[in-house]
């Protein structure tokens, strides 16, 4: 693929702002600079420099952010800022759009992509991708909330009761939940709907994903060779 074409693609403006980020020397290649916008590229494992940052080509784009508090999930956040604004520019322009969505004060795992399939995949209620979230709760927890958790229970909107598919607690008021559906709030109203309060809420995987250890709130960091199978 040309150069210019690459960058394109990979959401670094039109063919004619790339083609002037190649002129004015932005763009490398193994230490190499690239000046020539039409030249001939394989994208397979490529890896460009672009304006001092690595940036591995990829035909979809899907990324791990470590959400931190204080940020919505929507395009369009009403009263926080948006989780976009701590992705980088060509990611933007991409439009990533979450996979799922967390709450403003909730923190983890989030994904992103401009896959259409892939975030059709994942938030059907066909697929049961399991996700764990770490539950700070207001009270002690009993093993009746446990039990109830497990065994189902009835939230306001539907009359099918939501169970976890695992649930342990950690410690007094530390609860691990698994749940592989994701209805609005569901933590938050399962606790609730067992008599208890979400003080503090971090997902920390998402089916077999994990926040690497080095990944601090607000960074995120590329998912390479994935394939929808392993992913759910
Ligand atoms: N359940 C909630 O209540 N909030 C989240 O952000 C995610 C799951």
């Amino acid at each position: 693929m040309k150069l210019s074409q690459i960058l394109f693609s990979q959401g670094f403006g039109t063919r004619r702002v790339c083609a002037g980020m190649v002129y004015a020397g932005l763009v490398q290649l193994d230490g190499r600079e690239l000046d020539d916008p039409d030249e001939d590229l394989p994208t397979e494992g490529l890896v460009l420099t672009v304006e001092g940052q690595r940036w591995p080509y990829h035909a979809k784009a899907l990324v791990l952010l470590h959400k931190p508090a204080g940020y919505e999930c929507s395009r369009k956040p009403k009263h926080h800022p948006s989780v976009m604004t701590l992705l980088p520019a060509p990611l933007r322009q991409r439009e990533v759009q979450p996979i799922g969505r967390l709450d403003e004060d909730t923190t983890g795992l989030l994904l992103l992509t401009d896959d259409g399939t892939l975030i059709h995949r994942l938030t059907s209620p066909k697929h049961h991708v399991p996700k764990v979230y770490e539950v700070g709760c207001k009270h002690p927890v009993d093993a009746s909330q446990v039990e109830r958790l497990l065994a189902g229970v009835v939230l306001d909107d539907d009359p099918a009761p939501v169970r976890a598919a695992a649930c342990e607690a950690v410690s007094e008021t530390h609860l691990r939940l698994t749940l592989t559906e994701g209805k609005y709030h569901q933590v938050k109203r399962m606790l609730a709907a067992v008599g208890n309060r979400v003080e503090t809420l971090h997902r920390s995987s998402f089916g077999p994903l994990h926040i690497p250890g080095t990944l601090a709130a607000g960074q995120w960091c590329w998912i390479d060779g994935w394939s929808l199978t392993e992913l759910g």
